[in-house]
């Protein structure tokens, strides 16, 4: 089990300090946590998390190694700054930036090229579920934003209906477990069988036990219920149950 939490663009960094340190004060056996705090955190939260067994990572990367891109994060400083991944394709940055499923590929593979591990975003708008197109925008989001050659041992997909991030609306569990299958068959089909599929949308202490209790469902990628240590770790210790 995977359980992530994605900071995006919070707390202040005093509330940070605090909230990590309650991380590091709770341990759960055979959960892997990871940490996407902002960029700006990254070296005082990989010192911070030093022994803890908390993976660190960066919320987005360039598909350059390099160059003149102002205000850009190449892959190799995030893994420069102590993270061991990278986090890519989340709706907020391909609503918000624009970001293609073939952008999405190309910073993977800078990712890999850098040594860090990847995350990989994917999920449907309410607009193509109510349409009965979610599997069919799901499969192509996978197919695309894959980069070639990308060793199962380096990737993690986090199916995250648009619809359900940060809207307290949770995909049923139907709805998920459909989409875990079909999403982990195409997976074999790639020949990276094996490979983590989390849940991402919405996810808190109260529904974490029986989303994680879903076939195919690999952990949880937690934006809102990440920001207090409390529910991150009662989502925790919902993932340690259901190893
Ligand atoms: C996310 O940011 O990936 C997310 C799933 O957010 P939330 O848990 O707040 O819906």
């Amino acid at each position: 089990m995977i359980i992530a939490a994605n900071w995006k663009m919070n707390p202040p960094l005093a509330d940070a300090g605090q909230l990590v340190s309650a991380y590091t004060q709770t341990n759960f056996d055979g959960v892997q946590r990871v940490l996407f705090p902002p960029h700006p955190y990254l070296v005082h939260m990989a010192m911070r998390l030093e022994g803890s067994g908390i993976l660190l990572g960066g919320q987005d990367c360039h598909q350059s190694a390099a160059g003149a891109f102002t205000g850009d994060v190449a892959a190799g400083m995030l893994r420069e700054c102590g993270a061991s991944m990278v986090l890519l394709g989340h709706s907020e940055r391909r609503a918000g930036h624009g970001e293609s499923d073939e952008l999405v590929a190309a910073k993977a593979s800078a990712a890999l090229e850098a040594g860090l591990s990847t995350m990989i975003c994917i999920g449907e708008s309410l607009d193509e579920r109510e349409r009965g197109r979610a599997e069919e925008v799901v499969s192509r989001q996978l197919d695309k934003s894959l980069p070639d050659g990308v060793p199962a041992d380096r990737l993690v997909i986090a199916y995250e209906p648009v619809w359900a991030i940060g809207t307290g609306k949770v995909a049923s569990e139907t709805e998920i477990g459909a989409m875990h299958q079909s999403v982990s068959r195409q997976l074999a089909e790639l020949g990276l069988g094996g490979v983590p599929i989390l849940y991402g949308g919405s996810v808190k202490p109260d529904n974490a036990a029986s989303i994680l209790a879903i076939d195919d469902v690999g952990g949880a990628l937690v934006g809102g219920a990440s920001l207090k240590a409390d529910d991150f770790a009662a989502i925790c210790a919902a993932a340690e149950l259901a190893v």
